[in-house]
């Protein structure tokens, strides 16, 4: 582990109605221990070299703390998880992510997290807390094979946790999603997957599904996905050059069959395919709340 201090830590979204409509990006860590084989967050653009040796940034609550305290409005949804899992492996111990969230309580913001971990209900209190005015979790789930997912995403819990992890976290009323995102090419881009994930997914009470059918590979992050492909899967890796070259965008060869599929399955198990996002209460509301007083 590193340690280095950020000039800031509430980072403002170039596109606030994009992703869960959230408003600023906070990491409070760079880098990430998780490991999946495809992460994006590994190539040149980001610059974050000796990826998998997590940098804690060391000021970050008190830098939040000061930045949450300058906002004029709580209703900005604040995002955390787009480069770096909030729940590291590291975080059982520094607890730099339960911190953030008592912070962000104490308004409390509108909090959107993306994880893969299970470590996220350790804070379920918290988040009980927060999702009285609006708490949102996806978490990242790509294959229904655990075996799949352990060689895929090394140090994350497997499918059935992640599963199980929705299913609780729904019960405290946080708004639950899964990123199926990437479904990689040839490896996961099968009707019955698919179908695996939905039906899983509504069994465990999820409401928002969003699936990329296909991955996107830059540099670095290639040259790493390819060396664990040929570790695994032997012979892949020449697939994926032969079909996509140096594309950027590697997308399933079945990716409109499986989106249609993917979105017939889902509107009939009563799961929306659009991202949720927070919404400020009328002001009527807020007029009636007063009178409730
Ligand atoms: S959990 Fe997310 S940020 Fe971490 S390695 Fe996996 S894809 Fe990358």
């Amino acid at each position: 582990m590193k340690s280095a201090e950020a000039k800031s830590i509430l980072i403002p979204n170039k596109y606030p109605s994009g992703w869960f409509g959230t408003k600023y990006t906070m990491n409070l860590y760079r880098g990430c221990d998780i490991q999946c084989i495809y992460c994006d967050s590994r190539s040149e653009r980001y610059g974050i070299d000796d990826f998998h040796n997590v940098t804690v940034k060391t000021n970050a609550l008190e830098l939040l703390q000061n930045e949450l305290a300058s906002k004029r409005s709580t209703d900005s949804t604040i995002g955390t998880g787009s480069m770096s899992d909030p729940y590291t492996l590291m975080e059982r111990k520094l607890r730099m992510t339960r911190g953030a969230l008592e912070l962000i309580a104490a308004y409390p913001f509108p909090i959107h997290i993306t994880t893969k971990s299970d470590l996220i209900l350790r804070d379920t209190d918290v988040l009980q807390q927060l999702a009285r005015k609006y708490a949102s979790v996806a978490v990242t789930i790509t294959t229904s094979d655990d075996e799949l997912a352990r060689i895929l995403e090394p140090h994350a819990p497997s499918s059935t946790e992640r599963f199980r992890t929705l299913a609780e976290l729904r019960k405290i009323g946080v708004v639950t999603s899964i990123t199926m995102m990437p479904i990689l090419p040839f490896l996961e881009d099968q009707f019955d997957n698919i179908e695996r994930l939905v039906e899983r997914a509504a069994a465990a009470g999820v409401q928002h599904m969003i699936a990329a059918f296909g991955v996107t590979l830059r540099d670095r992050q290639r040259a790493y996905f390819y060396q664990k492909l040929d570790e695994s899967f032997p012979g892949l890796s020449e697939r994926y050059k032969r079909t996509y070259g140096y594309d950027y965008e590697c997308k399933s060869v079945r990716e409109e069959e499986l989106k249609l599929h993917f979105q017939a399955l889902c509107a009939s198990c009563g799961i929306s395919t659009d991202m949720p996002f927070y919404k400020p209460p009328a002001p009527e509301a807020i007029q009636m709340s007063l009178f409730d007083m």
